[in-house]
């Protein structure tokens, strides 16, 4: 079957699912593979659900007239959504780089939302599945859609480029993430620039941090839309690190937020100045920026007994790591502790990049650190206060027989730590 004759199917369907569990009446069932499943032994499963169609590429239901056969699932998946994407006559907002992109993303939709009827990406779907379904759940009334762009290996933004064709892109910041398939922290510039490139060849325009030296040399390229402290920049933001929730001012009225960390200051600054950007009023942004709230263990504040948790266990990098334990550093409180987990995909670095943690974090006054998981347990330190745990019962174990109390407590760590189980400990002894 055709392109064009698969999306006249999908504009009568009522949408596409990628699995049983989530599927309704008359979706289409696009039966992909992965390392441990295979869709299309589903297919007969969707279609009993309700599915007006199953797209397989594995005939395992011979004449069954609902069910497509193609050559490959996710091929016609990524066809079907770059096909759909010239139909929707809309600007689309790419967001890509190390770290910060869905909390961009979820600020910049909260703030685009207040004056178009916009579609972002849900959650973390960024990858080469999310970026098409993130496509093809815009439609005629969609007027503005973003696009968080994940990746791990070169090319990858290149390909979601192709697919979601945007019109704007945002890169948050070049950093020390999956060093494992870029390479180094070179790779990790030319991968994300490939969304540079993208709109420099389709005359799109990129919205930039000018105080960030690498955004700061694409100030060359024509189409660009500035932000940041330096006085050169098109919306001029004011940054301030004294207070635990970031803020930030443009023309003397301040941008207040209830996200912990001082980074989240720039990704406040990006949402304001695309907001501006896009003609949304000062007071509009203010109210949308303050009313987000994190999900997922992202930069969150919970009490615990006595103690507060700064979580911030969705993942880790170097670069976010140290970004949080910056600002982890600047707050005020006593009886500041960490509890760290291994940063994951970070190939040869990886020893290394776990001793300039502890390096760093033997820098400052902590009452404690406690660091687990392979990688810091092989670290070096002569610092007492750093207790090391090769996995996550040891720690359990000292964390149940310290009793922590009246603490501020910062928790991160790679998703595969699932450090957010250490709520659970500590609510448990204090
Ligand atoms: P993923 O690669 O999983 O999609 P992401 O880029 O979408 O991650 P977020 O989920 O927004 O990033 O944030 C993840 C973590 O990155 C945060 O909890 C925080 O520690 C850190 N972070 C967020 N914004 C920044 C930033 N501007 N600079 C450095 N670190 C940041
Ligand atoms: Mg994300």
């Amino acid at each position: 079957m055709n392109i064009e004759t698969l999306h006249k199917l999908f504009l009568k369907s009522k949408g596409v699912a990628t699995d049983t569990r989530a599927i309704k009446s008359e979706h289409l069932f696009f039966a992909l593979k992965g390392d441990n499943f295979n869709g299309n032994l589903f297919a007969e499963k969707a279609l009993s659900k309700g599915a007006s169609y199953a797209i397989i590429d594995e005939d395992i239901l011979p004449n069954n007239d609902r069910c497509i056969l193609v050559e490959n699932v996710l091929d016609t998946l990524q066809q079907l959504s770059s096909y759909h994407r010239t139909f929707l006559n809309i600007p689309i907002l790419a967001i890509t780089g190390s770290n910060g992109k869905t909390t961009s993303k979820e600020l910049i939709y909260a703030v685009l939302k207040k004056k178009f009827e916009t579609i972002a990406t849900i959650g973390n779907l960024n990858n080469h599945i999310g970026v098409p379904l993130t496509l093809l759940s815009m439609n005629s009334k969609t007027e503005f859609g973003i696009v968080e762009m994940g990746a791990n290996h070169p090319k990858e933004i290149e390909k979601l480029c192709e697919i979601a064709k945007p019109n704007y892109g945002y890169i948050t910041n070049f950093g020390k993430a999956h060093l494992e398939g870029f390479g180094s922290i070179e790779g990790v510039i030319l991968a994300k620039s490939e969304l540079y490139n993208y709109l420099k060849l389709n005359r799109g325009k990129i919205f930039l941090n000018i105080d960030d030296p690498i955004q700061q040399k694409q100030s060359s390229y024509n189409d660009v839309f500035t932000f940041g402290e330096s006085t050169e920049a098109d919306i001029i933001i004011k940054y301030d690190n004294s207070n635990t929730l970031a803020e930030v001012e443009y023309q003397n009225s301040i941008i207040k937020s209830q996200l912990t960390g001082t980074y989240n200051a720039i990704n406040i600054a990006a949402s304001v100045s695309i907001g501006l950007y896009f003609k949304i009023s000062l007071e509009s942004i203010q109210k949308a920026v303050y009313n987000y709230i994190p999900k997922n263990n992202r930069s969150q504040i919970l009490k615990c007994g006595s103690n507060s948790l700064l979580m911030d266990a969705y993942n880790a990098n170097p670069t976010s790591m140290i970004a949080a334990l910056e600002s982890f550093k600047d707050n005020p409180a006593k009886n500041k502790i960490v509890i760290l987990g291994d940063m994951f995909e970070l190939g040869t670095s990886s020893e290394e990049e776990h001793q300039i943690i502890v390096n760093y974090i033997e820098t400052l006054e902590l009452s404690k650190a406690f660091i687990v998981g392979k990688n810091f347990y092989r670290t070096k330190s002569k610092n007492e206060h750093i207790k090391k745990f090769e996995n996550f019962s040891d720690l359990q174990i000292a964390l149940e027989s310290n009793k922590i109390q009246n603490s501020y407590i910062l928790i991160k760590g790679s998703r595969g730590m699932a450090l957010e189980r250490v709520v659970d400990i500590l609510k448990s002894t204090t």
